[in-house]
């Protein structure tokens, strides 16, 4: 297993916080982790769409569908066995954990949750085992942080929905199978509608103008009177906000993790060059301004390790109740606080590694390079950080404190 992803399963694993099963989880995780990262360099160098490569990997080891219930086709993960998986993945790349967050978290989290027997034949089952992926399909041109004003709309006509309206920013838009949509009517409110890929679902645009992200599919997609049967609705009229914050909620978990990965690597990184690198005669690490970069890194790592493993304690307390609204609660807070210090942590923790490797640094060529420009959306999809920042101070003020409204 890697060093420090060792180190860290051995250290939880000690204190008590992870079982058997996790520390099989993660040994699954390292392998695919092992596996995808030559591909993914090398997408990533000729600004190549990977996802199918990596997914192809996830789904040898199983792994797309690591938090699905067994009876589902998946592996029963829990929470903290996805933070694992997302953690170890994480040093590869941002790249490889978005796609796979939409894939395991986003959209098999609400099929998991909300839909009903059928659709989990239909849906969730091939999802799971990696024969079909879906897309979470709320953000428009016009609209993102605010989704209770989302534009794309549907009627009910001929036994089911017609849906018309742009989705921006889709992630794994084009290899989608189907989209979970996020969509309006005048009497029913927001609801989630699963849409099948046909012709009246054109994808606009690829986003290949990204910072950075070069191996993760980005898509502006265009839903041209596209039909979904009645029976797609996912639970009820008017639940579209409820089901999406579900698959947000285990959404930010997935990313934060990976943020943890990011972070390991960028120490990884920041620990070696230090060691190599001679200038003025000696080693930099001997240099004091270099060893206070490396401690920061370390000290970023600390903090979004601490606060992934407290939000995974709270998200798997809540999966085991989620009728219970205080673990609710709990794990939205700790999830949403664990999401803004995990993603700002590797974005500083990326910052001053670039900084240790020196004009070399700053490259795609280095893992540094990819990692600082990677990371930094993660500061702005599934709820911008500054939004988020203003939810964790209205949870502690409370009721008519939501500055964020
Ligand atoms: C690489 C990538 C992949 C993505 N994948 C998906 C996907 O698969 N599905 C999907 O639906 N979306 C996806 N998104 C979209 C993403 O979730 C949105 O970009 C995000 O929600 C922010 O919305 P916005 O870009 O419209 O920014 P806006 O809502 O316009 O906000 C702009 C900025 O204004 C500030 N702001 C806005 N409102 C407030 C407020 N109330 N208080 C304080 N500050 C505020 C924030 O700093 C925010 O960053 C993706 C985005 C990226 C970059």
């Amino acid at each position: 297993m890697e060093k420090l992803f060792q180190d860290h399963v051995t250290e939880l694993k000690a204190r008590g916080m992870i079982n058997g099963d996790h520390v099989r989880f993660a040994e699954l995780a390292d392998r695919a982790a092992e596996e995808l990262y030559v591909g993914e360099i090398d997408a990533y160098m000729k600004r190549e769409l990977n996802v199918k490569a990596q997914f192809d990997v996830l789904k040898k080891y199983g792994l797309l569908g690591i938090h699905v219930p067994k009876q589902y086709s998946g592996m029963g993960g829990d929470a903290i066995a996805l933070s694992l998986l997302f953690e170890r993945l994480g040093q590869v790349g941002m790249g490889v954990v978005t796609g796979l967050d939409v894939q395991t978290c986003l959209t098999e989290a609400i099929l998991t949750r909300w839909a009903n027997e059928d659709q989990k034949k239909k849906y969730l089952v091939p999802e799971a085992k990696g024969e079909r992926f879906m897309s979470f399909c709320l953000t428009e041109p016009g609209e993102g942080s605010d989704p209770s004003s989302l534009q794309t709309t549907f009627e009910e006509k001929d036994g089911g929905f017609v849906i018309n309206g742009e989705k921006y920013l889709i992630t794994n838009g084009s290899i989608a199978n189907a989209f979970i949509v996020f969509c309006r009517n005048k009497e029913k409110g927001i609801s989630a509608i699963i849409v099948d890929k046909d012709e009246h679902v054109e994808k606009e645009a690829e986003i290949e103008e990204k910072l950075g992200l070069f191996t993760s599919d980005t898509t502006l997609l265009k839903f041209d009177n596209a039909f979904a049967p009645k029976e797609n609705l996912l639970g009820n009229f008017g639940d579209g906000l409820k089901l999406a914050y579900t698959g947000l909620l285990t959404g930010r978990l997935g990313i934060a993790a990976g943020c943890v990965g990011v972070a390991e690597d960028c120490l990884n990184a920041a620990v070696s060059r230090s060691k190599e690198r001679i200038q003025f005669g000696k080693e930099i690490g001997k240099h004091q301004l270099v060893q206070h970069r490396i401690s920061v890194v370390e000290q970023q790592l600390g903090i979004a390790s601490g606060s992934v493993e407290r939000a995974a304690y709270w998200k798997k307390r809540y999966d085991d109740d989620p009728q219970d609204l205080e673990l609710r609660k709990a794990a939205d807070h700790n999830v949403t606080l664990a999401k803004v210090i995990a993603t700002n942590a590797a974005g500083l923790a990326a910052d001053n590694a670039i900084q240790l490797f020196g004009g070399s640094g700053y490259s795609i060529l280095t893992a540094v390079g990819r990692h600082y420009i990677d990371v930094r959306a993660s500061r702005i999809y599934e709820g911008s950080n500054d939004v988020l920042e203003l939810k964790l101070a209205s949870d502690l003020l409370g009721k008519g404190f939501e500055a964020y409204k």
